[in-house]
């Protein structure tokens, strides 16, 4: 029978980076791998791409969802059906050029799609994530032998989380395994201490997750914290929205989901945020955010410290 072969799941944030660690000191032959979804800080693309270097373990190979068959579709429809309904042919011809590949894996699904994901539609985890990961490196194993997947998840991350098994069959057909799950926060640190590994830089910049940056389910203090630190992140997300809007046929995209019905674009969430303006409303629907939640059973989203 073929030995098992052992994949790491890297996100770039502590957990993550503590199962590397865990791996490398299991001493067994393991691969790691990032999903990159084109909404991260450059600061986690660095620190992962460094993580060999600085722990003696494998380099995180990096893989990237591509939604060039999904446009193309896309596009499609859009020349053929749009100037049927009467719409006029300068939206048309606009939203057919910007259904072509940008090569950002997050900004081409929300195109294709005609929207960002949300909370109850979160679709990037598995397309941007899940999908990438499983195709381009868990099935080409699984033809080789079988596969464990070690999975940074945590019980006292989430009551959700803490109903997670051990060990579980992933459909795929690889094994999941949450080496980690009964860790403390403290047991988190003290392996990064343990090999002399400094943390993400993002969470000395007071992130208390790391992952998409921001991630559709972030908190306002969060989201208060990514504009003050990082303003070009918000003027990216101001492109990307007008981008998304000017794709879609109601001509409207905004990176955060209604909240009761008002459609905000970034800079009115921004304000938000930092002013309380938006009264009781927002503060509800904010607070209401699972903190980087994913519903993904591989993990693969940070959840907000507690
Ligand atoms: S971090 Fe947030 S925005 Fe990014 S893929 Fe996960 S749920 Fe989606």
């Amino acid at each position: 029978m073929a030995d098992i072969q052992h994949v790491v799941n890297v996100s770039g944030g502590k957990d993550s980076t503590a199962v590397y660690l865990r791996a490398i000191e299991s001493g067994r032959p393991f691969r790691a791998v990032m999903a990159d979804t084109g909404n991260e800080h450059e600061a986690t693309h660095e620190y992962v791409a460094r993580l060999h270097e600085r722990t003696g373990g494998p380099q995180v190979e990096v893989v990237r969802a591509d939604f060039s068959r999904q446009l193309a579709t896309h596009r499609a429809y859009i020349l053929r059906v749009w100037p049927t309904q009467g719409i006029p042919q300068h939206v048309v011809d606009e939203a057919a050029r910007l259904n072509e590949p940008t090569g950002n894996p997050f900004l081409d699904l929300c195109v294709s799609k005609g929207r960002f994901p949300s909370r109850k539609g979160q679709f990037c985890t598995d397309d941007l994530k899940t999908t990438p990961i499983i195709d381009q490196v868990v099935l080409p194993m699984l033809a080789q032998g079988p596969v464990l997947q070690w999975l940074g998840i945590r019980a006292e991350e989430s009551a959700k989380r803490a109903e997670q098994p051990l060990w579980n069959h992933h459909e795929a057909g690889s094994t999941l395994w949450r080496p980690i799950f009964s860790w403390t926060v403290e047991d988190v640190w003290a392996i990064h201490r343990r090999h002399a590994l400094r943390p993400n830089p993002l969470y000395a910049m007071g992130a208390g997750r790391v992952g998409c940056w921001p991630c559709v389910n972030c908190r306002k203090d969060e989201l208060r914290l990514i504009a003050d630190v990082t303003p070009e992140h918000i003027e990216r997300l101001e492109r990307w929205e007008a981008v998304v809007a000017a794709a879609n046929k109601h001509r409207m995209a905004t990176f955060f989901a209604p909240i009761n019905g008002d459609i905000l674009p970034i800079r009115n969430v921004i304000e938000w945020a930092r002013t309380g303006r938006g009264g009781r409303q927002f503060d509800i629907f904010m607070q209401q955010q699972a903190g980087g939640g994913c519903t993904s059973d591989l993990g693969l989203c940070e959840r907000s410290a507690a």
